[in-house]
């Protein structure tokens, strides 16, 4: 192992291992590696690929002439989107790409995965550098302005992680002079900066490197989407909670090029079909659901 390894990259591998040691794509991972999970883990849905798709989409034309579809995801989010040591993505939003990728014609082994961070997703997607982005990518109108959105296929909440023995940190509104850690370029951050709360906040670019200042007591909480942190408790079940009181909506879009809307009405074809045929539901027992989120039905898609 090489000395010099980045923060980030030591998180990664700690979480990878973690979460490899259980043998499976998403395993629920406990502290103590292999301590959960096995033969009655959910399984993964697969999903039909279609042949001979017609949308009239210049993405989709250019992704048919390379033969590959290029999405951007995450890669340090247990259950939603992450990538273990062998370069393996699993996770929720792995699922939702792989699934839409299927119905827009493409096999699992045409996507090539990139991974691109919460401040970069705008400019990363309106560069044309990745056709479509699932990573816990909240919808809202100030993004609109720079890309498009298929979805929600999800709705989320800003709530905060913090260490399994604090006891100050009960809720949003008790963080007055508390140091909350949170990830450039997302909406929590934004949202904790308000004045209301009177939170000091660290801002990083990798949520893995938030959760490791958590537990080296350099930061009181780390906040981001609820789904998200529940992976970290998940996780580290001893060492770390998830207080539980959302306060911000975070419906979840797959992202793409601002004006390719015969694209986004495919995505959202696809949403609403594996939706139906039960896929969704699979592949969120499979995933997200090991870590403690409780299932509710997908919002409905917005067509715009
Ligand atoms: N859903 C929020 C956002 O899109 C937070 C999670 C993230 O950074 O991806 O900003």
């Amino acid at each position: 192992m090489k000395l010099r390894k980045s923060a980030s990259a030591a998180v990664l591998a700690v979480l990878a291992l973690t979460v490899s040691a259980c043998g499976g794509e998403s395993g629920n991972a406990g502290d103590t590696p292999g301590e959960t999970g096995g033969a009655n883990q959910p399984k993964l849905p697969t999903y039909t690929v279609a042949s001979d798709v017609k949308v009239d989409s210049p993405t989709l034309k250019k992704a048919q002439q390379a033969g590959k579809l290029v999405i951007g995801a995450k890669n340090d989010q247990p259950f939603l989107g992450f990538e273990d040591t062998d370069g393996k993505r699993s996770g929720f939003d792995i699922e939702i790409a792989k699934m839409v990728a299927a119905d827009l014609g493409f096999k699992p082994s045409q996507i090539e995965f990139k991974t691109v961070d919460s401040n970069v997703r705008e400019t990363t997607i309106s560069k044309g550098e990745v056709q479509l982005y699932v990573g816990t990518y909240t919808i809202n109108d100030e993004r609109k302005k720079q890309v498009g959105f298929a979805g929600p296929y999800f709705l989320a909440g800003a709530d905060l992680l913090i260490r399994a023995d604090e006891k100050g940190i009960t809720g949003p509104d008790s963080l007055k002079g508390k140091t909350v850690c949170s990830i450039k370029g997302s909406t929590p951050l934004q949202e904790i900066k308000k004045p209301k709360y009177g939170a000091k906040t660290v801002e990083l670019s990798k949520y893995s490197e938030c959760v490791q200042q958590l537990l080296n007591n350099e930061v009181d909480a780390v906040t981001t989407d609820d789904a998200i942190l529940k992976g970290y408790a998940a996780q580290r079940p001893t060492k770390l909670k998830v207080v539980g009181k959302p306060f911000t909506k975070e419906p979840y879009g797959v992202g793409m090029n601002k004006d390719d809307k015969a694209l986004r009405d495919a995505v959202n074809d696809a949403l609403e079909a594996h939706e139906k045929n039960g896929d969704y539901k699979k592949a969120y027992d499979a995933t997200l659901g090991l870590s403690k989120s409780a299932y509710t039905e997908p919002p409905a898609v917005e067509r715009y």
